[in-house]
């Protein structure tokens, strides 16, 4: 069997060897302490998230959720288990793009609802005005 590399041993990491190669490489990594410092190594490496899929989704974006399940988020008006994604999205993985993003969604909630409560604000003192009218004496 030829030298064990460190593609093999992320391949063995993550289970993607062939049975018989797997075996050689736990025997290897038993008898050998300087391949299981390289092994500690890419264990490291992998958790850092430097080769993961979950890496390149961060860094495109690709797991992102849409800006309109952000502002559902806000609104709690999601399924459980989408709230519990962009939870984990958002605190574990700390995705930096969709933090801005709901910042701005919040500020802008925050504006429309000011703009509503002057809304109401407006109706119900022209209501009151109407009231008053029909309450005046003729
Ligand atoms: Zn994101």
């Amino acid at each position: 069997m030829p030298a064990v590399t460190k593609e093999t041993l992320r391949a063995f990491l993550h289970d993607s060897l062939p049975d018989g190669e797997a075996a050689e490489v736990e025997r290897q990594l038993r008898d050998d302490a300087k391949l299981r410092a390289q092994f500690e190594q890419v264990r490291l490496e992998e958790d850092r998230g430097e080769h993961s899929v979950g890496a390149i989704w961060r860094r495109d974006h690709i797991s992102c959720p849409s800006r309109d399940q952000l502002g559902g988020y806000l609104l709690q008006a999601l399924d459980q288990d989408l709230i519990d994604y962009l939870e984990f999205h958002l605190t574990v993985v700390g995705c930096s793009f969709c933090s801005a993003n709901l910042d701005d969604l919040k500020q802008k909630q925050a504006e429309a609802a000011a703009t509503t409560k002057t809304r109401r604000k407006k109706i119900v003192n022209s209501s009151a005005g109407m009231l008053k009218d029909v309450t005046k004496p003729a």
